[in-house]
């Protein structure tokens, strides 16, 4: 298929998705700069990348003209053509609020094993190791797995997505069983955390959730994504403790290889991804507010999968090696950035961490997106409802 082809075929696309049925219209055209934008061609054809490997908002076109914090492309189709904007999202909510959360620790504290199993990742050498040897057996002393609470990590966020009546997307990291990255998380399914004034292993956690109305999928440990073998088993790792199949990922660290990790999560059979975002900002890496399927550059073909674009990530907004807001500061950006998604009747994927839920100002963050999202009318939903509710509408055109 020409790129010309392409584009009008997610032209047709982009403009269902605003109208809420499928329409084809060969009259309209989207400029070739925001095409470029959506389908990532600066971050194919140039290989610059930040420490952890990744593609950072510095580099970004958008950063670079002052519109990351913009939805270019739901802002075309809005300002040029006339749209009907009816029955984009279920129950006519006007946008949607996509929840997700990478399950990177269970508790704010480590258990004893996944103190052991850091210890083993970092594989450290020389004066190095014995010191975090020490450092380890310190902390080893003090704390137990009984020791770790869930209380205000997810236990809080349960209790306070009931409150909204909100269903979330709860992403699970697997312990690597090869090939592990000091940045791997710790825990593994068989640790156990003190949960609703009992104890509960993770395996168990998942499943609770599940029954509790919630999605869960995979948060893809650092080298699946460069690594079928890895992502397949992690994917059916957690389909075999929860028995059904599962549609949901975001890698961890947002580690996404441009040129190899859409094809793993294609092959794998994921439904949808949620990566596409930044560590160190928010807003709308491919210029859009819409989920949409993956245009992989390196095959020159249409993915099945469907991209749900990380907008707002908690980490992005508070880290002293992000944009390190305040309360306040943090608070009116998210504003600014979920009007103009409910402007445009679009979708706003959030990320917030469990095990940072601890400091208040998460905590407070995340409940006024809650209330003022769902005041203002919108659907709040998880990765799971967002994949059935396009495939559903069959808004998505089958074929490439
Ligand atoms: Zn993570």
């Amino acid at each position: 298929m020409t790129l010309d082809l392409v584009k009008q075929k997610y032209i047709n696309e982009i403009y269902s998705q605003s109208v809420g049925v499928h329409e084809v219209h060969n009259d309209i055209d989207l400029p070739d700069e925001l095409f470029n934008l959506f389908i990532r061609k600066e971050e194919f054809d140039n290989k610059i990348r930040d420490q952890w490997g990744l593609w950072e908002h510095p580099y970004s076109d958008n950063y670079q003209r002052g519109k990351l914090w913009y939805p270019e492309i739901n802002k075309f189709f809005f300002e040029n053509y006339k749209t009907n904007f009816k029955n984009v999202w279920p129950d006519n909510h006007k946008f949607a609020l996509c929840i997700t959360h990478d399950v990177d620790q269970i508790s704010e504290k480590k258990t004893f094993c996944e103190k052991a199993r850091l210890f083993n990742n970092r594989r450290v050498s020389g004066q190095k190791k014995i010191e975090a040897m020490l450092k380890t057996l310190a902390s080893l002393t003090k704390i137990n797995s009984y020791g770790c609470e869930t209380e205000k990590t997810i236990k809080w966020l349960l209790d306070t997505e009931k409150k909204y009546e909100a269903s979330a997307s709860y992403l699970f990291h697997v312990y690597p069983s090869k090939k592990k990255s000091k940045y791997d998380c710790t825990y593994s399914f068989s640790d156990t955390y003190k949960f609703n004034k009992s104890k509960i292993n993770v395996a168990d956690l998942c499943k609770e959730l599940k029954k509790q109305g919630h999605d869960v999928g995979l948060h893809g440990s650092i080298h699946s994504g460069t690594d079928y073998d890895i992502m397949a088993y992690e994917k059916d790792f957690i389909e075999n403790i929860l028995e059904e199949d599962i549609v949901s990922l975001r890698q961890h660290y947002l580690n996404f290889d441009i040129r190899k990790t859409p094809g793993i999560i294609n092959k794998c059979k994921f439904q949808i991804d949620s990566t596409l975002g930044f560590n160190r900002n928010i807003g709308f890496r491919s210029g859009i507010c819409s989920p949409y399927r993956w245009y992989d550059c390196s095959t020159k073909k249409i993915l099945d999968f469907i991209e749900a674009p990380l907008i707002i990530q908690d980490a992005a907004l508070f880290s002293s090696t992000a944009l390190e807001f305040n309360l306040n500061m943090a608070k009116s950006t998210v504003n600014k950035i979920i009007n103009q998604v409910e402007k445009y009747y679009g979708c706003c994927t959030i990320l917030f961490h469990p095990h940072l839920f601890v400091y208040a100002e998460y905590r407070e963050l995340y409940e006024s997106i809650l209330e003022n999202a769902k005041k203002n009318g919108a659907w709040l939903c998880s990765l799971e409802q967002l994949n059935s509710h396009w495939r559903k509408k069959k808004i998505l055109n089958g074929d490439n």
